[in-house]
């Protein structure tokens, strides 16, 4: 009896006969790509930026049960200014959260511990300890357990509505409350509402980032590192095996 899997494999065999190296140069482009997951929220609310716990926890599970790797902000970092020669893990996975609510330390943080896995949580520092939002102790709490945190600007205004001296003040001066309050360099920024311009990566560029997340969707393949491409989970997305099949990920599924 032929499996999915192998009609599947039977089929891209067919394609790379008719296409050649075309289809060959592809596949090995795909691989060398990786899924970075942005969520939000994870709590009881019911917008479209709130996953329940219990769907977060499901998503970690499979994440897990399917092998993959969360990479930290350093192992990205590294990857990047080896110009892309270290080799990351197979099935490596960079998980993101912008906004830090408070449900990332009571849901997301105990989630995360369960599987032994990490994510990085993008930081508006104006709203530090603000009601809803995570406080300067659990954020150094999290770090010394191993999550990564990066910037989510200081005030989540949208950056190509800003003047370039407003977008350097919201770039620098949350690096820096980030930097005083964690002990260690802050590497890489999330633009709010997924809003830049090119400015805007000029002056994150001169702030020292060295990396800038996006909301532009699909794998990342690490060609444009100031607009790194994210896949967004929403409350109505089923489950992480529904949108990364949608995206040709988890192939492991398909047996
Ligand atoms: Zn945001």
């Amino acid at each position: 009896m032929v499996t999915r899997r192998q009609f599947l494999f039977g089929c891209a065999g067919t394609l790379a006969a008719l296409s050649g190296a075309s289809f060959a140069s592809e596949y090995k482009k795909i691989n060398k790509s990786i899924p970075i997951l942005l969520y939000h929220r994870v709590g009881y609310q019911l917008d479209n930026y709130t996953v329940s716990p219990a769907r977060f926890e499901d998503d970690m599970r499979t994440l897990n049960r399917e092998g993959y790797t969360c990479l930290s902000l350093a192992q990205v970092k590294q990857y990047l200014q080896s110009s892309r020669s270290t080799p990351l893990p197979d099935k490596s996975i960079l998980i993101t959260l912008d906004d830090g609510y408070l449900d990332n330390y009571i849901n997301v943080f105990p989630i995360l511990q369960q599987y032994n896995m990490k994510a990085s949580f993008y930081i508006i520092t104006g709203m530090i300890g603000e009601d809803d939002r995570l406080t300067a102790s659990q954020i150094r709490e999290m770090q010394a357990a191993g999550m990564d945190f990066g910037s989510h600007t200081v005030t989540h205004r949208f950056l190509s509505d800003l003047t370039p001296a407003e977008m350097k003040i919201e770039l620098t001066k949350s690096k820096f409350t980030l930097e005083q309050l964690l002990g260690k360099g802050i590497d890489f920024i999330a633009y709010p509402g997924g809003s830049y311009n090119p400015q805007t990566l000029t002056i994150a560029k001169e702030a020292g980032y060295e990396a800038g997340l996006s909301t532009h969707y699909g794998y990342e393949m690490f060609h444009s590192p100031f607009e790194m491409k994210r896949i967004p989970l929403f409350h109505y997305d089923r489950s992480i095996t529904y949108v990364m099949l949608r995206k040709g990920l988890l192939p492991t599924l398909l047996q």
